[in-house]
């Protein structure tokens, strides 16, 4: 039986690397994409079935190679995750051009042209499309603009992408978790967000990087089939309560 193929952008570590695990352990191949060479290395070790690529999302020409490697190493894609993301909490007068675009170069931009390389694969396959954007990208908080925006575009994205891309059969599915102890998260949330988090959470504390995993993988498998244009938030129950962001 001929594998089913996924590609996880952000891959070296977090919840890219709990998703690859799961897809590999659903009997599917993983295409490995990330930017930090030594640490997908690392990750992509030992794993059956991984190809681990070096990309940068954000770079164009980095982004049509890899996808021309994953057509032709595994044969076709079914399943592309956009994953890798930057973090980055900052005051609007505090965030300047260049720290607002390296936000938007990897968290929307290479959303983008990810999505707009792996079309014809995916046309191929009727396959489907996982954005990752965040409970940041549902609610508003003083210290999120360029965060917060990317993701908001993300999901506005994501309903862009199942409206044109149904009639080819290709699912497109938002995923928004909510606080996931990742280095990412861990960079910028304090003792006092971290605590905040756990009062405004009805579940009383974080997600892990495989509850988010499981979700994700159950949006790209059959089981899955007849939902597109989903923003699905995977965060204790957060977004249901109403509160502001931390
Ligand atoms: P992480 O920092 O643990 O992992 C992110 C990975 O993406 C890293 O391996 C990094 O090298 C890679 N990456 C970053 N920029 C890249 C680029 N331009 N090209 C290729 N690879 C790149 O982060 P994580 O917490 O696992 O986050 C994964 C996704 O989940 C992100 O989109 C993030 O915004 C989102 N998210 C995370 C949380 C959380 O609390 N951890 C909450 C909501 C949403």
């Amino acid at each position: 039986m001929t594998l089913r193929t996924a590609l996880v952008t952000g891959a070296a570590r977090g919840i890219g690397l709990a998703t690859t695990k799961l897809f590999l352990r659903e009997g599917w191949k993983v295409a490995m994409i990330d930017r930090d060479a030594p640490a997908l290395e690392e990750a992509a070790a030992g794993l059956e079935n991984a190809l681990p690529i070096v990309c940068d999302v954000s770079k164009p020409d980095e982004v049509d190679a890899a996808i021309g490697e994953v057509a032709g190493t595994h044969g076709g894609l079914d399943a592309l995750v956009n994953n890798a993301g930057v973090a980055d909490f900052g005051p609007i007068e505090e965030t300047d051009f260049a720290r607002w675009r390296r936000v938007m170069e990897t968290n929307l931009d290479g959303v983008f042209l990810m999505s707009q390389a792996a079309t014809p694969a995916l046309k191929a396959s009727r396959g489907s499309i996982v954005n990752i954007a965040s409970i940041s990208g549902l609610r508003a908080s003083t210290l999120r603009v360029a965060y917060g925006t990317s993701k908001a575009a993300v999901i506005q994205l994501t309903r862009q992408q199942a409206a044109e891309l149904g009639e080819y059969g290709i699912r497109a599915n938002c995923v928004c978790p909510g606080p996931v102890r990742t280095k990412l998260a861990m960079a910028v949330h304090t003792p006092e967000i971290i605590a905040a988090y756990h009062d405004a959470i009805p579940l009383n504390r974080y997600g892990s990087e495989d509850e988010i995993a499981e979700v994700i993988v159950f949006l790209c498998s059959p089981k899955a089939s007849y939902v597109t244009g989903q923003i699905v938030a995977s965060d204790g129950g957060f977004e249901s309560t109403g509160v502001g962001l931390p």
